[in-house]
């Protein structure tokens, strides 16, 4: 943890290097972006063996989430024609308008302990191609991974103090929303803590974007090809164990489908959770008392009266006994007042509703806080057209499980889990990470000069 005197040196280095970043030609700091995503892909072993270390996931996850990080990078070097601003030619006799996108200063990423590849990759590299400086605040609960992600920049040649790692909790965090020199704040983490940074940050006037807590569902129709739904509903909520934001936490059963959870307890109880030097689907959770916490919501599911299909406590994987492993667990018989639908499990969890119409499906989804993901899936084009126009979520996917948008896309989170104006990454990442200036000229011909007038007439 960053001591106060660790944080002060930072945030200074990080206002000095401002001064001379902000002014270096866009198409030279892209380029430290491509000698950055080349040097990405070129160590993705080695990066990905620390992430599994600091996380437990498996190869294939820390893989895959490092891809998911290296196109941000890859779309960060769209940054010359993003941050080009707009000209009008003549908007008053001999008067031009035109404006530039400018970058803010020192930005602050704080980020979650489920992807520390992926989503400080969603923040910083867009950031700094923008002409900032940027401090990441990771989890404190694998910071290993986001020092090999600083190490490279270093071997980029990323001058100095653009790109800043300071570990902490919330007590680093604080000082860092009071800090006048941070300017604007990303934040991806739970719900509670972020509706706290969004607070905090607005009431000491930085710009800030939450990307906060989520509960997904996944409606199949009896239509849906059932083999290829079953499938992706028992990954979605499987994968990673669970601990995703896009993870599909609740499966919604629409009409004569209500009859398919013996083939999706078959399905599901295929899946095996291991260490990642085994190689089994997923790892385990984060620690022991996510372990704990998770446990406790499935007993208290129980003893509300839901029916536990595939039981994942008390997990063992040999060799690993001491590990923080759930199983695959489904639970169906749930109720929308239970706590095990209220929360946010975050773990392979997949919790079952049924209903006989695609409205009341739509309904019970519309009535969650939550909107960041959802899915449906059918071989109905109307079904899918009436799902995707009525429902009150940001990200849908009709056939497509966990449905994360590609970096020239946003991730567009809605409800709580999302509070700002600016999503993440894509168009919506450059307008978050620059100030607009308009400049309105006037250059007098002879003729003009002598009759200068102080407002500028329409003509
Ligand atoms: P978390 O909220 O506990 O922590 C996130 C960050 O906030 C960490 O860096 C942590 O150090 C810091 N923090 C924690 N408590 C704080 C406090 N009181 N004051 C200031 N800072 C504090 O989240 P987590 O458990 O690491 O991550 C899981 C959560 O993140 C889940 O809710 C998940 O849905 C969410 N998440 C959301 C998205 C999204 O795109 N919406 C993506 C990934 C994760």
């Amino acid at each position: 943890m960053a001591t106060d005197e660790e944080l002060a040196l930072t945030v200074n280095s990080a206002s000095k290097a401002f001064e001379s970043w902000s002014q270096t030609p866009v198409h030279q700091r892209v380029r430290f972006l491509m000698t950055y995503q080349q040097l990405l892909k070129d160590r993705i072993e080695e990066i990905a063996k620390v992430l599994c270390q600091d996380t437990g996931k498996t190869k294939e996850d820390a893989i895959g989430e490092i891809w998911r990080g290296i196109e941000v990078v890859e779309y960060s070097l769209s940054a010359p024609s993003m941050l080009m601003g707009e000209t009008v030619k003549a908007v008053g006799t001999s008067i031009e308008c035109y404006s530039y996108k400018t970058p803010l200063g020192v930005c602050l990423g704080i980020t979650p302990f489920n992807f520390p590849a992926m989503v400080p990759l969603w923040m910083f590299p867009l950031a700094i191609a923008a002409g900032n400086t940027f401090i990441l605040k990771p989890s404190e609960q694998d910071p290993l991974t986001p020092i090999v992600l600083a190490r490279l920049m270093k071997e980029a040649k990323l001058p100095d103090g653009v790109f800043n790692v300071l570990h902490g909790g919330a007590r680093q965090v604080n000082a860092l929303l009071e800090n006048p020199s941070v300017k604007a704040v990303s934040f991806v983490g739970s719900s509670n803590v972020g509706k706290h940074i969004y607070q905090k940050a607005s009431e000491n006037h930085k710009r800030v974007q939450v990307l906060a807590g989520a509960k997904n569902h996944m409606v199949i129709m009896p239509d849906a090809d059932k083999e290829k739904a079953l499938n992706a509903l028992s990954a979605a909520s499987c994968g990673a164990a669970g601990q995703r934001c896009m993870a599909i936490s609740v499966g919604i059963l629409v009409g004569e489908a209500k009859d398919w959870t013996k083939d999706l307890t078959e399905r599901m109880s295929t899946l095996k959770a291991a260490s990642f030097e085994k190689g089994g689907d997923f790892g385990p959770v984060i620690s022991k008392h996510s372990k704990e916490r998770i446990e406790a919501l499935i007993t208290g599911a129980e003893k509300a009266g839901a029916k536990i299909l595939l039981d994942g406590r008390n997990y063992k994987v040999t060799g690993y006994e001491g590990g923080y492993f759930i199983g695959p667990t489904l639970i169906d018989d749930v109720k929308i007042n239970m706590e095990i639908y209220q929360e946010e499990v975050f773990g392979p969890v997949l919790i079952l509703l049924k209903v006989d119409t695609l409205n009341e499906a739509i309904d019970m989804i519309n009535r969650s806080p939550y909107g960041n993901g959802t899915s449906i899936f059918t071989s109905h084009g109307a079904a899918a057209s009436l799902f995707k126009h009525k429902i009150e979520v940001g990200q849908v996917g009709i056939n497509v499980p966990i449905p994360v948008p590609l970096p020239f896309f946003s991730f567009t989170g809605w409800k709580q889990s999302f509070f700002g104006d600016c999503h993440a990454y894509g168009k919506q990442a450059f307008q978050f990470y620059t100030e607009t200036k308009t400049i309105t000229e006037r250059w007098f011909t002879d003729t003009d000069i002598g009759q200068m007038n102080m407002t500028i007439r329409l003509e």
